[in-house]
C-alpha cells in the first residue's frame, strides 16, 4: 500500500432517492471534496435533472464531485414511468414498489463501483438503502450509514425498540415516556414508530438494522453542540462512531449555491429577495412543509384562514400537487387578494435557504422534516411546528420541549405520507393561536427567538475552521484513508 496522503481517498455517496436525502448528501459531497477527497455521488437521470441547478453549480466550482446517473427501473418493478423520487409517486400505495425499485440499484451500482480505477476507498450509503451496504460489504469496502433524521429521532427509535415498547404496548394512541432519554419525553406509537416498523415491511427493516449494525459508523446531519447528550447516549447504546457533520446547508455561502438547492426554484430568488427587504426585521412567517407531505384542499383551506387572522406577514409555499381545482378556485376567490399587501404565495418548489436567511423572517410554521428544522436552526429562525409522518413528531419533541425554540400548533394524528382519507391535523384558530406565540413580539416568542440565534452562533462554529462538524469530516477522510483501498492504479495492475 502506498503512503497515506500520497493519494486522494475516493467515496461513493448513495442517497436515498427523496429531496430531503439527495440535498444534505450533495452538501456533504461538497464537504469532503473541499478538504481533499474526490467524490461519486450516485442518481437516477430524472433526480439529476430535477437537481440540475446544484450539480451545475458543483460542476463550475471545479471541486472533483461526479455525479453518476443509474437507469432507474420504473417499467421493471412496475411504477410508472419517471417516479424515480419520492415525492413524485401518485399515491402512498406506490411506497412499497419505490423500495422494491430502489433495490434494483445494486447490481448496476456494484459494476460501476468495481469498474472504478483506481478501486474507490469508502462508501456513505443511505440508511434506507441497505443494498448499497451490501455492495460494500462484498468489495470489502469500509462503509458508513447516513442517516437522515436527527440523532434524537434515532435513539429515541433504538430505546423504544430495546425496551420493547413496539411489541408491549398494542395501542398506537396511548401516551407513553422514551424510557432512559434524559429528560421525560412523552409520544404515542403512532407518533413514533420507528423506522419500517410496518407489516409488510419486516424485510427492509432487519436488513436496514443489520447494515447499521455492521457499519464502521453513522454519519449524522447535526452537531455536536445541538445534540450533545443525545450522540453520546446514540454511540452507549450502539457502540457505534458518530460523525455529526452538520448542519450540512451551511456549506452554501454563495446565494446561487442555496438559491440552487433541490428543485428548480418556481420564483426568482431576487425577486423573494427584494420582497422580503421591504418588511421590517423578523417579522415574517416562512411556512413550507418540504417535499413530501401534501395538504389537502380542506386542510389547504383551512391553513389559509389561520394566515389570514393571525395579520402577520407571511411567505406560503403551495406544491404544484396542491394546486387542486378546489383550492385554486379558494386562493383566487378573494384570499389572495385580501392578503397581497402582506402575503407572498409561491406556488411550486422557493428556495428555502434563501428566504430563511433573510433577516426579514421571524419564525418558520414546519412539517419539522430534519433538513428544514436544521436549517432554521442554523439561521436562528424559531418554529411554528406541524409533524405530519415519520420522524416529524419527534423532532417537533426536540424542537418544542428539548432545545425550546418552537410552539405546536398541537397535532396529535400522524397523517401517512399523502393519505387521501384522513381527517384534517389542524383548525384555523388553533394555527393562528401558535402563529401569534410566536410572532406577536411577546415574551414567549422573544426568548424562543433568542435561544434559536444562540444555536446558530453555535451552528455557524460548528462548520468552522475547527469547529466540530468540520473536524468530523476531517475524521471521515482520515479513516477513509486508513482502511480504504488506497493502492495506485499501477499498484492495483501489479497486484
Ligand atoms: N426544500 C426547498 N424548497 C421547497 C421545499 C423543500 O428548498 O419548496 C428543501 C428544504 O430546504 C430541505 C428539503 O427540501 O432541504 C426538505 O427536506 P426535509 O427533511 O425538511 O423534509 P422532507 O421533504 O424530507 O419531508
Amino acid at each position: 500500500m502506498s503512503g497515506l496522503g500520497s493519494r486522494k481517498p475516493h467515496f461513493i455517496l448513495v442517497p436515498l432517492a427523496a429531496q430531503g436525502h439527495i440535498i444534505p448528501m450533495v452538501d456533504l459531497a461538497r464537504l469532503l471534496a473541499e478538504r481533499g477527497a474526490r467524490v461519486s455521488l450516485v442518481t437516477t437521470p430524472v433526480n439529476a435533472a430535477r437537481n440540475k441547478a446544484i450539480i451545475n453549480r458543483v460542476d463550475e466550482s471545479g471541486l472533483p464531485v461526479h455525479f453518476v446517473e443509474l437507469q432507474f427501473p420504473c417499467a421493471e418493478a412496475g411504477l410508472p414511468e419517471g417516479c424515480e423520487n419520492m415525492d413524485l409517486l401518485p399515491s402512498s400505495d406506490h411506497i412499497k414498489t419505490f423500495f422494491d425499485a430502489l433495490r434494483l440499484l445494486r447490481e448496476p451500482l456494484a459494476r460501476y463501483v468495481q469498474a472504478q480505477r483506481p478501486r474507490p476507498t469508502c462508501m456513505i450509503t443511505d440508511s434506507s438503502c441497505p443494498w448499497a451496504a451490501d455492495v460494500a460489504r462484498e468489495l470489502g469496502m469500509p462503509r458508513f450509514i447516513f442517516h437522515g433524521p436527527s440523532c434524537f429521532v434515532m435513539v429515541s427509535f433504538i430505546l423504544m425498540q430495546l425496551h420493547g415498547i413496539y411489541d408491549r404496548i398494542t395501542d398506537d394512541f396511548e401516551p407513553i415516556l422514551i424510557p432512559g432519554l434524559p429528560q421525560p419525553i412523552e409520544v404515542t406509537k403512532a407518533q413514533a414508530p420507528g423506522f419500517f416498523n410496518l407489516p409488510g415491511w419486516e424485510k427492509l427493516r432487519s436488513e436496514v438494522l443489520q447494515a447499521e449494525l455492521t457499519a464502521d459508523g453513522v454519519v449524522m446531519n447535526t452537531f455536536e453542540d445541538l445534540e450533545h447528550s443525545f450522540i453520546e447516549l446514540y454511540k452507549k447504546v450502539t457502540g457505534k462512531n458518530v460523525c455529526a457533520v452538520g448542519p450540512l446547508s451551511l456549506c452554501n455561502k454563495d446565494l446561487d449555491d442555496r438559491a440552487g438547492r433541490g428543485n428548480k426554484s418556481s420564483i426568482d430568488h431576487h425577486r423573494v429577495q427584494s420582497w422580503l427587504d421591504s418588511r421590517k426585521p423578523k417579522s415574517v412567517l416562512y411556512v413550507n412543509f418540504g417535499s413530501i407531505a401534501r395538504l389537502r384542499p380542506c386542510q389547504l383551506i383551512e391553513l389559509g384562514c389561520g394566515l389570514e387572522a393571525s395579520n402577520q406577514p407571511f411567505i406560503w409555499v403551495i406544491k404544484d400537487v396542491e394546486k387542486t381545482p378546489e383550492a385554486d378556485k379558494w386562493l383566487s376567490e378573494g384570499f389572495e387578494e385580501r392578503v397581497s399587501t402582506r402575503g407572498l404565495v409561491i406556488k411550486g418548489w422557493a428556495p428555502q435557504m434563501v428566504i430563511l436567511s433573510h433577516s426579514a423572517i421571524g419564525g418558520f410554521m414546519t412539517h419539522c422534516g430534519w433538513n428544514s428544522t436544521l436549517e432554521a436552526v442554523s439561521v436562528g429562525v424559531p418554529m411554528v411546528t406541524w409533524p405530519y409522518f415519520a420522524d416529524q413528531f419527534l423532532n417537533e419533541k426536540l424542537v418544542v420541549d428539548v432545545l425550546g425554540i418552537g410552539v405546536a400548533i398541537g397535532v396529535k394524528l400522524p397523517i401517512f405520507y399523502f393519505s387521501e382519507d384522513s381527517p384534517p391535523a389542524a383548525k384555523r384558530d388553533d394555527i393562528e393561536r401558535a402563529i401569534s406565540r410566536l410572532m406577536d413580539k411577546g415574551e414567549e416568542g422573544e426568548e424562543k427567538r433568542k435561544r434559536a440565534e444562540e444555536l446558530a452562533e453555535k451552528a455557524v462554529r460548528a462548520m468552522e475552521g475547527a469547529g466540530s462538524s468540520t473536524e468530523n469530516i476531517a475524521y471521515l477522510i482520515q479513516y477513509a484513508l486508513e482502511h480504504g483501498n488506497n493502492d495506485s492504479e499501477e499498484e492495483e495492475q501489479k497486484a
